[in-house]
C-alpha cells in the first residue's frame, strides 16, 4: 500500500490517498478535487473516509462524491458539524449530500475495496472526530498532532473527552500517525507526545 500526503493550499490541512493496485482510499477532503484526480488518475476510489466535519477537511467533499462517485464513512455524529457553519467554522459552507455517507459509530471494522479499515470513535477536538487504523498506519484526523494535540475549545470540543481518546490512542499499535496538519510521526515520537499531553490535560 501506498500513501501520498497532499496538502491544501489555502486550507493548510493534509488530504491522504491510499493507494492499493487499482484502488484508492481517500482520508478527508480538504484539496481540491483536480489536484486529487490529477494524482489518482484513473484508478477507482472506494470510498472517502471523514476524520471529522471542519471545513478544512470537508471541503471539497461534495465534489469528491460527484467526481468520484463513490461513498463517505464519517462518524455518526458529523451531520451537526457538516451542516452547520457555526460548527464545521467554514464561513457559509455546508455540505447539502447526506445520502451516500455510511455513519459509523464507536469502534469497529470495515472493509472497502481491497481495504480494511479499523475505526475508533475519538471525541474531544469535536464531537465527530474518528479515527483510521489501515494496516499500521493510523490517520488522526485532528486529534494529534506530530507535535500536539487538537484545540479542544471550539464548538464540540471537550477536554474530558479528549483524555478518553488519547488513552484510548496510546493502546493502538501502529508505526506511523499521520495527522490532519503538519508532518507524519512515529509510534515512539507518540508515545512522548501522548504522554506528556496527558500529564498536562489531567494536571491537578
Ligand atoms: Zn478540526
Amino acid at each position: 500500500m501506498e500513501i501520498k500526503r497532499l496538502s491544501s493550499d489555502f486550507l493548510d490541512s493534509n488530504t491522504f490517498v491510499l493507494t492499493k493496485g487499482n484502488e484508492c482510499l481517500i482520508v478527508d477532503a480538504g484539496v481540491k478535487f483536480s489536484v486529487i484526480k490529477t494524482f489518482i488518475g484513473n484508478k477507482k476510489v472506494v470510498g472517502v473516509f471523514l476524520t471529522h466535519g471542519h471545513y478544512d477537511h470537508s471541503y471539497y467533499l461534495e465534489e469528491y462524491l460527484k467526481g468520484f462517485n463513490c461513498l463517505v464513512y464519517a462518524s455518526k455524529n458529523i451531520l451537526n458539524t457538516l451542516n452547520d457553519p457555526k460548527q464545521n467554522y467554514g464561513e457559509n459552507f455546508v455540505v447539502k449530500t447526506f445520502d451516500k455517507i455510511i455513519f459509523l459509530e464507536g469502534d469497529g471494522e470495515i472493509k472497502c475495496g481491497e481495504f480494511l479499515i479499523k475505526y475508533f470513535s475519538t471525541p474531544g477536538h469535536s464531537k465527530c472526530s474518528m479515527c483510521f487504523k489501515i494496516e499500521d498506519n493510523f490517520f488522526a484526523g485532528d486529534t494529534v498532532f506530530e507535535k500536539g494535540i487538537g484545540r479542544t475549545d471550539l464548538n464540540g470540543g471537550n477536554v474530558k473527552e479528549m483524555v478518553i481518546s488519547l488513552e484510548k490512542i496510546k493502546e493502538i499499535p501502529f508505526e506511523m500517525l499521520y495527522s490532519g496538519h503538519g508532518d507524519a510521526s512515529s509510534y515512539d515520537m507518540q508515545r512522548r507526545n501522548l504522554n506528556a499531553y496527558l500529564r498536562y490535560l489531567t494536571r491537578k
